[in-house]
């Protein structure tokens, strides 16, 4: 069965190929509905360890300071571990980047952006919202003191939009989804009620039973008491109700459920740190202090013999090699860079390391002088559900009725078309012209764009780990003598798609890790 809905979650003859169309053309919210469909969706971490013992060699050498290698560096200090944090990159966080003003990188055979956004302003390139259910880094925010915030992922008073035949005869309307949830009500509601009232329920309801139904189904659907029918009510916004059957034919419904399901990215609560998602790597950073860290460190080489490790970096700075030696190495850089160094590890293991891939994620923040989206339209939050090749477009959570804001123009991960190749402004220039659809006041309201396509970011070389089937997962998950990796990507019970993921791994190798010093 295969879906033809763009805004649906209907099954697929191949799940991967149909999470993959979604996040290519209906949004990544619909993916990671759909995955949560399917129960592919991250679980919490679990319990954190609780270790003790401090052993004779414990000068462990973590390669990557991004959340994963931050989560084991930190629990290895409070262990007593002579622990230190060699990081490429001159902030900690890795996919966990808040982009603010002065930022800058180099896109691989690509251009250079420098972020000119006024101070304060930002936008979350890779992390940027937490489930209520992932208590591993919740955990660490109660802990490390990060205040956090309520992350907006659905609104009623956002627009859903459709183009081309998928959304039959409402494409290129705006719909706000109050008026799709009280009409697509209102109309079931009433069919229901005739239902009744036809005496078609009678096998299955009791007459009492029946009319305490009516009675629901009235008051819920908003139905005129006495004629049972469903009409426009000023709630639900101005005009005529939009007839059933062409709701149905747009597929806005498979949008809705009951109850928003606990995993993934409906259920609400969701969090985000007050001032960017990178705040909880820098509360990281401050608990180890910066004589457990050091930035600008470029692994070049990892080697191990039975008495430690050796590693070898280039200081960027001064662009000079360097050799720090340890006991063990935890390796929480991305696959996608492990498979490029000159690392003592097995056959066996290269080539399973080699075969987990990355997303071709990215995210596209636009900087606007005013915050239209909410003067003009009152929206605050949540995103657009519509099936325009620009992936999930999000308005920020943060910084109410401030004047300017930072929306998501673009999220994806997966491919759109060509468009990674093509020049940064050509980028932007999609984004507006299909935006401005939906918003005619983008074009003016533009200030200066920031995107982040992370396949083509140096130390990234793609978005997030997406390993295919446990014994890969456990493959990369073995120690080797003295060496062994703790990236997201060997997280065995949250999805590396998620910072739960990256404690979850992180939480792995440090038992592992713990287990194998303790035996020296
Ligand atoms: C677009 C996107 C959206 C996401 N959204 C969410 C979300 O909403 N919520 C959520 O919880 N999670 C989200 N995630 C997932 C989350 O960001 C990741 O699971 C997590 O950040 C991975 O952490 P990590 O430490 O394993 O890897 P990384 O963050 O990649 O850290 C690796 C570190 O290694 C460093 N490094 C690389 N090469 C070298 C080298 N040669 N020498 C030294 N250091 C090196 C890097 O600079 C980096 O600091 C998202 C991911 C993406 C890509």
């Amino acid at each position: 069965m295969t879906s033809t809905l763009p805004f649906g979650l209907a099954g697929a003859s191949s799940r991967r190929a149909f999470l993959h169309r979604l996040g290519t053309i209906g949004g990544s919210s619909l993916v990671m509905s759909a995955m949560n469909a399917w129960d592919l969706m991250a679980a919490p971490a679990g319990p954190r360890p609780v270790l003790s013992g401090r052993p004779a060699k414990n000068r462990v050498l973590v390669l990557g300071a991004g959340t994963s290698g931050l989560v084991v560096a930190y629990e290895l200090n409070k262990l007593g571990y002579d622990v230190h944090v060699l990081e490429a990159r001159s902030r900690v966080g890795g996919i966990v980047w808040s982009v603010r003003k002065g930022d800058t990188h180099s896109e691989i055979d690509g251009e250079r952006q420098t972020c000119t956004w006024d101070d304060g302003l930002y936008v979350n390139a890779g992390a940027w919202r937490i489930p209520h259910s992932h208590e591993g880094v919740l955990g660490y925010c109660r802990e490390l003191g990060v205040p956090l915030e309520v992350f907006l992922n659905d609104s009623d008073a956002n627009y859903f939009y459709g183009e081309g035949a998928a959304a039959g005869q409402l494409a290129g309307k705006r719909i706000r989804m109050r008026e799709v949830k009280a009409d697509l009500t209102g109309h079931i509601n009433e069919l229901l009620v005739k239902a009744v009232d036809a005496h078609q329920l009678d096998a299955a309801l009791t007459a009492d039973d029946q009319k305490r139904l009516t009675e629901f189904l009235i008051r819920q659907g908003y139905l005129d008491s006495t004629t049972r029918t469903y009409k426009a009510f000023a709630d639900r916004g101005e005009g005529d109700p939009i007839a059933l059957t062409r709701l149905l034919e747009a597929g806005f419904g498979n949008r809705l459920r009951s109850v928003p399901p606990m995993e993934g990215t409906m259920a609400a609560p969701m969090f985000q740190p007050v001032g960017g998602m990178d705040q909880i790597c820098k509360a990281f950073q401050r608990a180890l202090g910066p004589q457990r860290l050091t930035f600008n460190a470029e692994i070049q080489s990892v080697h191990q013999d039975e008495d430690g490790v050796t590693v070898r970096y280039r200081d960027t700075g001064a662009d000079t090699p360097v050799e720090m030696k340890g006991d063990f190495v935890v390796a929480c850089v991305p696959l996608s860079v492990l498979s490029g160094l000159d690392i003592a590890l097995s056959d066996t293991m290269m080539q399973a390391v080699k075969r987990v891939t990355y997303s071709d994620s990215a995210k596209i923040g636009m900087s606007m002088k005013r915050r239209f989206w909410e003067e003009d339209d009152q929206i605050f939050g949540g995103h657009l559900y519509s099936n325009l090749p620009i992936g999930e477009f999000s308005y920020p959570s943060n910084d109410y009725f401030a004047k300017k804001g930072v929306l998501l123009g673009l999220y994806s991960n997966g491919p759109i078309s060509d468009l990674s190749t093509r020049p940064i402004a050509a980028r932007v220039e999609h984004v507006l012209m299909h935006a401005s659809k939906v918003h005619p006041q983008i074009r003016d309201e533009f200030e200066s764009a920031y995107a982040v396509y992370w396949r083509r970011v140096q130390y990234s070389l793609g978005g997030y780990a997406t390993v295919r089937g446990a014994a890969l997962r456990e493959q990369i998950s073995k120690v080797e003598n003295r060496i062994l990796i703790g990236s997201a990507a060997t997280a065995p019970r949250s999805l590396p798609d998620w910072q739960e993921g990256a404690v979850s791994a992180g939480w792995q190798a440090l038992e592992s890790l713990h287990a194998r010093a303790m035996r020296t």
